[in-house]
């Protein structure tokens, strides 16, 4: 029940949506959170103290109005609360489900100080949903259209974050991408059980409606040409994200039975939406012991993927400790409860077998020195090897920069690591070193998160708009 007082985050604690048992969920691909009903959604938003230094703000990348809209929530104003949410951020639905916001907006909240968060996240993604359950739309009708357009090759988050500023703004977005369908790794790589495809599906109807354009199975550099959308239009956005795999440098990498991990998420998203084009493509890991090598997000949707798909044994190895992983601590907790095996403090050394995978070698490490990004090295413990068995090893060690070979004949600069040179602080921020070609996410700062590919995309929008004179 909602409580009119200041201090109800005293008497009302931090309570976080109710999830599928971990044991159903196991056998099921679905969301594992239930939605807050308009009480808890209301109760829990009331929590917000209001501080006048509004820091989780400065810690959301793309500093949402939060106390506004949790104010307007804990209000019962979802129409108002959703057009704010829109002011800033242009998929909070999809950035309350994944969004790490304990590293985030949450990790900032000032309730932290002994009380827990506000459930910021849930709160996002319930004004969202709950606004288009009621039949809301983005109202484009004081829109005054221009006669530019702009081609956007990726319809990931950097790229539809960039199409929702333009089309907004009167400039019409027509946007390219390889895949069948939007949302880049928010289809093809984030699975179900975090991100259900229905909210991309029913994002792309809301786009379509304001007036984006999607050319769907269309490769740049291959179906079409770079050169002929440059002369077809009057400024591209460039949002295709890093789809090189970083490789351990140790032996037994390419034996049968080894693979990269975004294979492996994007080959069940196939099957799952019918796009498989062969049998043969699915990765099934039915029945085997599975070893996942790797700490962040794309190791843990791994690692519960192979759950879903009844694998005899999940095995996690990660060669730093609990505290220095990388990943959303939300997702490591899931993945306990899902029956994953964690083992720290692990590095491999090496992938065995004769002429299939059998086991993966690791040796224990200690933490040493910090390296330059402040995080402590691991060093190996000799003598401490040993070998985690194994039918099957996933590879989630993470993305490298994968510049298009058709970059430098436009000239579009990358970086000494393969990185689009595009800066923020610049004229027109995100303008490459072709004045007509804006890029942003992770193809500009290395594999990041939504959010920030989000931000990027925005930013790039406004960089255009100036460049563009409208
Ligand atoms: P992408 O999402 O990669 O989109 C790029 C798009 O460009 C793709 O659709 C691709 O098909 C298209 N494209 C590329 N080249 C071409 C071409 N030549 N022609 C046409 N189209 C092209 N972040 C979080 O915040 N939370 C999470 O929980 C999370 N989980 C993750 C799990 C996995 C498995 C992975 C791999 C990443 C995860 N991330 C997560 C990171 C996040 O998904 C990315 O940072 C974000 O999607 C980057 O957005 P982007 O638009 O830059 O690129
Ligand atoms: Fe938090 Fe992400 Fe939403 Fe920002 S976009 S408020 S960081 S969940």
């Amino acid at each position: 029940e909602r409580l009119n007082n200041d201090f109800q985050f005293m008497e009302v604690g931090r309570v976080d949506p109710k999830k599928v048992p971990a044991k159903k969920r196991r056998n099921e691909f679905g969301e594992i959170y239930h939605p807050f009903s308009e009480t808890h959604a209301a109760s829990q938003s009331h929590r917000c103290l209001e501080c006048g230094n509004p820091y989780c703000e400065w810690k959301c990348p793309v500093h949402n109005y939060i106390p506004n809209w949790l104010k307007l929530v804990s209000e019962g104003n979802i129409m108002k609360a959703v057009e704010l949410c829109h002011q800033t951020n242009s998929l909070p639905e999809v950035c309350g489900r994944v969004c790490p916001q304990d590293r985030l907006c949450e990790g900032a909240c000032t309730l932290n100080d002994g009380y827990g968060a506000v459930t910021i996240g849930s709160v996002e993604k319930y004004i969202t949903d709950t606004a288009f359950a009621l039949g809301w739309k983005p109202d484009l009708s004081d829109v005054e259209w221009t006669d530019k357009k702009v081609a956007i090759i990726g319809a990931g988050p950097a790229g539809l974050g960039c199409a929702d500023i333009l089309v907004r703004n009167g400039v019409k977005p027509v946007v390219f991408d390889r895949y069948p369908e939007i949302g880049g790794l928010l289809t093809f790589g984030i699975p179900e059980f975090k991100l259900e495809k229905s909210v991309m599906t029913r994002r792309r109807k809301v786009f379509e409606e304001m007036g984006m354009e999607f050319r769907l199975n269309t490769e740049v550099g291959s179906d079409v040409q770079l050169k002929d959308i440059m002369s077809e239009f009057d400024a591209v956005f460039m949002g295709m994200g890093t789809y090189e795999y970083m490789k351990g440098g140790f032996p037994g990498e390419d034996l049968p039975g080894v693979y990269d991990a975004l294979p492996f998420l994007v080959s069940n998203v196939n099957r799952r939406l019918g796009y498989e084009k062969r049998e043969s493509d699915f990765i099934d890991m039915k029945g085997k012991r599975v070893v996942v090598l790797g700490g962040g997000d794309t190791a843990m949707d791994c690692n519960r993927t192979s759950i879903r798909q009844q694998a005899e044994s999940v095995t996690c190895a990660y060669r730093r400790d609990e505290a220095n992983m990388p990943g959303s601590r939300k997702e490591v907790a899931n993945a306990k409860e899902e029956g994953v095996n964690f083992l720290f403090n692990r590095q491999p050394i090496a992938i065995i077998g004769e002429d299939k995978v059998e086991g993966v070698k690791v040796v224990s490490t200690q933490l040493g020195e910090p390296d330059e990004n402040g995080r402590r090295r691991p060093e190996p413990v000799p003598g401490s090897e040993e070998v985690i068995p194994a039918d099957a090893v996933l590879v989630a060690f993470g993305f490298r920069p994968s510049p298009a070979p058709w970059f430098g004949e436009q000239g579009i600069n990358t970086n000494d690591w393969g990185l689009v040179e595009a800066p923020e602080e610049a004229e027109f921020p995100f303008q490459t070193s072709n004045p007509k070609v804006f890029a942003g996410g992770d193809m500009v700062r290395g594999s990041d998160l939504v959010v920030t590919a989000i931000w990027e995309g925005r930013q790039a929008a406004e960089g255009i708009l100036d460049y563009l004179d409208v």
